[in-house]
């Protein structure tokens, strides 16, 4: 791999702002997605692969044509967009050659400080290039890693037709961070057996569940009247509300007090007056059955509280979110063992993990698409003390290529 040019491809990608926007109604969130699109457009075009192209929803969508072999298409996936929760404008990434070890101070804001006490997997990279931003932004190695991995994977494989493997569809997509990214995004569309996204932490991981995820609204109406009159007649839904929240388990059951694969309950926000208030509630369970527990916690809750206030309304809806990836990928066991199998070609061995939380291979697995997420040099994400190590970006490269190699020669030994 071109090490060095996988660098520069980051550097380049991560100075283009594209923080999605929670608040905005357009697709893309906002409009430095689009301009980050443009470039790797440009980019993939300038490298030979002609049908590249941004759709009207801004996804940059291409083929690496293939060489050699007759296999079937696998799709790899990243996204432009990068978390709203900390920003992403004026990006200047800072790179330590040489790692030395130790603490990592950032020089636009010296109070920030990665500290190696708090990333043990700092210990194992001394030598190694990391990336950082100053300290006064994020990085954006979410997921800008990934979409360096894959543009200069596919830079390679262009570079090299002796290496045998299928077409390899690109989709490349805007506004995960705020849950629309394969909004317009049909699996269909990329004619593949499965899919990797490349969104993942670190080296060697390959994330094969993910949460079960539904969203609970619950609507709580009460009767508003002036209070000078309210005797007998005010039914005050604020009230309502916390009475509802107290009979919701809290010590066991919330992202507070559970870990690995405990699910919970998260009342996340809150909005409303006397007339009516409203609850939104995440469900999360490993196991889909669970969250129909869950529900039953939330109505038992809601009927409790009726109890206490008769004259209230309280009405709980629950539409599914997402569901565990597990699911999908056993449909279709080659995504995974195929990338497992890619890695112990390299002589390394993959690290199946389970992500407390969705990925767009949520969504597209469980639309058909078995998607698992592939680990990508990031660390950190969504904070100001992010950082990416460039020799685990170029371990995802070499990982791509031999996925590719290993679907392409296993689907040529079974025709
Ligand atoms: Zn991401």
């Amino acid at each position: 791999m071109n090490a060095e040019r996988l660098l520069q491809r980051f550097l380049r990608y991560v100075c283009i702002d594209t923080t999605a926007r929670d608040d905005a109604e357009g697709y893309p969130s906002s409009p430095g997605q689009l301009e980050l699109g443009r470039l790797l457009v440009e980019e993939l075009r300038a490298m030979g692969i002609r049908d590249a192209r941004q759709d009207d929803y801004g996804i940059v969508l291409a083929t690496v044509p293939a060489a050699g072999a007759e296999g079937p298409a696998i799709a790899l996936c990243a996204h432009l967009d990068t978390s709203p929760e900390t920003s992403g404008a004026g990006v200047r990434p800072q790179v330590v050659r040489g790692y030395r070890g130790g603490d990592l101070v950032l020089p636009g804001d010296p109070s920030r400080v990665i500290r190696a006490a708090e990333c043990p997997e700092l210990a194992a990279l001394a030598g190694r290039t990391l990336i950082t931003s100053d300290g006064t932004t994020l990085l954006g190695a979410d997921d800008k890693a990934g979409l360096a991995v894959i543009m200069e994977t596919a830079a390679w494989l262009m570079e090299h037709p002796g290496i045998c493997h299928g077409p390899i569809r690109l989709a490349l997509t805007c506004d995960e961070e705020i849950g629309r990214g394969v909004d317009h995004l049909d699996p269909e569309q990329l004619q593949a057996v499965a899919c990797y996204t490349l969104d993942g932490s670190g080296a060697d991981t390959i994330d094969v569940e993910t949460f079960s995820a539904d969203l609970a609204v619950v609507t709580l109406r009460g009767v508003n009247i002036h209070p000078s009159v309210a005797k007998g007649r005010m039914v005050n839904a604020v009230r309502a509300a916390a009475a509802f929240l107290r009979r919701l388990p809290h010590t066991t059951l919330s992202p507070e007090t559970t870990e690995g694969r405990e699910g919970f309950l998260h009342p996340y926000e809150m909005r409303g007056g006397v007339a009516e208030v409203q609850i939104k509630v995440l469900l999360r369970q490993f196991d889909t059955a669970g969250l129909d527990g869950l529900a039953e916690l939330l109505r038992r809750a809601a009927a409790d509280t009726l109890t206490e206030f008769p004259a209230a309304a309280i009405h709980v809806d629950v539409r599914p979110q997402y569901r565990n990836m597990a699911e999908g990928l056993a449909r279709e066991p080659r995504a995974v063992a195929y990338a497992q199998q890619a890695l112990q070609r390299l002589g390394r061995s993959a690290r199946r993990t389970v992500v407390r939380g969705g990925t767009d291979g949520s969504r597209l697995t469980a639309l058909g698409l078995p998607t698992p997420n592939l680990s990508t040099g990031q660390h950190t994400p969504h904070s100001l003390l992010e950082w990416a190590c460039l020799e685990e970006m170029v371990m995802a490269c070499q990982w791509l290529v031999s996925i590719a190699e290993v679907w392409a020669e296993e689907s040529e030994s079974k025709d």
